[in-house]
């Protein structure tokens, strides 16, 4: 199903997925969007943020039922998570054109920029400028590891990066969103079941952690006259695994830049980012001021705990789920649904089965019966909702 994207920013070595928004890749699969919204006569607009909309009728008139997700990827990421959602959306669409369903609202397929944050370091930055959840002035400050600005690699790409920030007229666009997205994590799989309705959120974050210690060679410096940033490194990563571990939350270290990284020398600093989530934000908040006494720490991201709309949710899950209601289920994934959510737009979610719970890896997998379920469900999800 996702064949047509197969080749776009696959890194041939690993088999892992490169799409860093505003990336070449980027630009390949944004055109890769606005193809499929033409070949099914769909206006197609892009807003102030970068985010993708295609339109069956005119939201302008009323407010619509949208569907959709990304095409950016964590790096070696997967070919599931986003784009079998953004598939998804297109394929749902063409079955109820053939199920011969005049919508009674626009249905509109949206692709969210820079989902994964992969370059920025702020996850869901589309749907947050979108929403005004992240101010335009610290989005555009922000830099990737070649010290491009948002600012620099937007105007790069010949957008206009003054002109992003919170978005009235295409939000009010939005009546309903509804998110699928391949399962990441594994609970579907047990249940026996291909498709589920997200209920909550948890509260995640990710924080950078900078130590600073003397450069200095690895043969010649007594181990005494060290100042060696690796060390107290070493251990906040240990201290997050057992803080982790003792509040039932989860935390990693995936990001360290070590500087000036050479195999002979001793380190002048170190800076790693901590990715913390829970159910509970109070066991995360707690985690993280455990680890950050006495340390330089800067939050980059925060997002507070999402539970979806009940009634939402659970029209979803009697829609999606056919004879019996689809199970619903947390997670500990941040998604621009959950954004949209928090800013008051009724939304939701809908997992596809993966058999390993793998995710943010090469070796994340759907099967495509399962994928197709899935077009199902959102098919009469999508249907359910344009009355
Ligand atoms: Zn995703």
């Amino acid at each position: 199903m996702l064949e047509p994207l197969a080749r776009i920013g696959r890194d041939p070595a690993t088999g892992g997925y490169v799409r860093d928004a505003w990336s070449e890749a980027d630009m390949e699969l944004r055109e890769w969007f606005a193809g499929e919204a033409a070949r099914r006569g769909l206006d197609v607009r892009e807003d102030r943020n970068g985010n993708l909309w295609a339109w069956w009728g005119d939201p302008t008139a009323r407010p619509g039922v949208v569907t959709g997700s990304h095409l950016d990827s964590v790096r070696q990421g997967g070919a599931y998570d986003g784009p079998l959602g953004v598939v998804s959306a297109f394929a749902a669409l063409d079955r109820l054109k053939n199920r011969g369903v005049t919508p009674g609202r626009p249905v509109g397929v949206v692709c969210f920029t820079d989902e994964e944050g992969a370059r920025f370091g702020v996850p869901c930055m589309g749907s947050r400028l979108l929403t005004g959840a992240i101010k335009p002035d610290r989005a555009l400050a922000l830099t990737d590891d070649d010290g491009d600005t948002l600012a620099d690699v937007m105007a790069r790409a010949g957008r206009k990066p003054y002109a992003i920030g919170r978005d009235d007229e295409t939000l009010a666009t939005v009546g309903t969103f509804v998110e699928l997205h391949v399962e990441q994590g594994r609970a579907l799989v047990d249940q026996e079941r291909p498709v589920g309705v997200a209920s909550a959120i948890w509260p995640h974050g990710r924080w950078r952690f900078d130590f600073r210690g003397r450069a200095d060679h690895a043969g010649t410096t007594r181990l005494a006259d060290r100042d060696d940033p690796m060390l107290p490194f070493a251990r906040m990563v240990l201290a997050a695994r057992a803080g982790a571990a003792r509040r039932g939350v989860v935390a990693t270290v995936g990001k360290v830049h070590v500087s000036p990284g050479n195999a002979n020398a001793i380190p002048g600093r170190v800076s790693a980012w901590l990715d913390a989530r829970g159910a509970d934000e109070c066991d995360v908040r707690q985690l993280v001021a455990e680890l950050a006494e006495g340390l330089d720490v800067k939050e980059e991201s925060w997002t507070a705990v999402v539970d979806f709309d009940a009634a939402l949710r659970d029209r979803l899950a009697r829609v999606a789920g056919g004879d019996t209601p689809a199970p619903i289920l947390p997670t500990g994934a941040g998604h621009d649904a959950g954004i949209m959510a928090a800013a008051g737009v009724p939304a939701g979610m809908l997992f596809v089965r993966n058999p390993t719970g793998v995710s943010h890896s090469p070796d994340e997998h759907a099967e495509q019966a399962d994928c197709e379920a899935g077009v199902v469900a959102l098919a009469d999800v999508l249907e359910d909702l344009c009355r």
